[in-house]
């Protein structure tokens, strides 16, 4: 084990994860790079719900009243028979939560957030992780090589076999 203090964090995904943590990092005094396979921050998507522990993270950041000002303000749902009359109720709060934003709006919200403390990358991902004695040797795919001290894929859902291959140059591990 190396015991390198760890300074440079790259982070694979600028949705809602990767920012998310970023936003954390750079609180702590860590200098997160963000690397997003899309040329610009993505749009759209469908809405995410936010309750319980989810709603306590967004006041800690907040971020709350960001996240409320673009809230879908989903109501409740009708039923009803063919003469328009109601017949059940599904109350907001069973599709929705306690707040609902489209994902494209929460991204954003937390890009603003975060760009200021954290270097953005667009239009590139990372083609090969070296582990190196003090750190990542990076090639990305537009085939710059950089080094940071920790990786963290916050890429969304793959299949092991997408993320790139991870090759050490010795057999120390960070
Ligand atoms: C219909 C639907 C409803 C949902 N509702 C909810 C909900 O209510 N609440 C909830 O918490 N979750 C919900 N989800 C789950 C939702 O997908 C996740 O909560 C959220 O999007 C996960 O964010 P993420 O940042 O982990 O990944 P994603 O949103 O999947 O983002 C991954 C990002 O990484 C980028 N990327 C991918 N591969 C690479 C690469 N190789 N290099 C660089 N960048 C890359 C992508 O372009 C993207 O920007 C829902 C999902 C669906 C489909």
């Amino acid at each position: 084990m190396t015991h390198h203090p760890i300074r440079t964090v790259l982070i694979s995904g600028a949705s809602v994860a990767g920012p998310s943590l970023a936003f954390w990092l750079s609180r702590y005094g860590f200098q997160p790079t963000i690397v997003e396979r899309a040329r610009q921050l993505r749009e759209g998507g469908y809405a995410v719900d936010f309750r319980g522990t989810s709603m306590e993270a967004l006041r800690r950041m907040e971020l709350l009243d960001a996240v409320k000002a673009e809230a879908t303000n989903m109501g409740d749902m009708y039923y009803v028979d063919r003469h328009d009359r109601e017949v059940a109720t599904m109350p907001a709060a069973a599709f929705s939560g306690e707040l609902e934003i489209m994902r494209g709006d929460l991204a954003r919200i937390l890009y603003d957030a975060t760009k200021a403390g954290a270097e953005y990358i667009f239009g590139d991902s990372i083609a090969e992780l070296t582990d190196l004695d003090d750190g990542v040797e990076v090639r990305f795919e537009s085939g710059r090589v950089r080094s940071f001290d920790l990786v963290i894929g916050a890429d969304g859902l793959h299949l092991c076999a997408d993320w790139p291959s991870v090759r050490r140059s010795s057999s120390s591990a960070i």
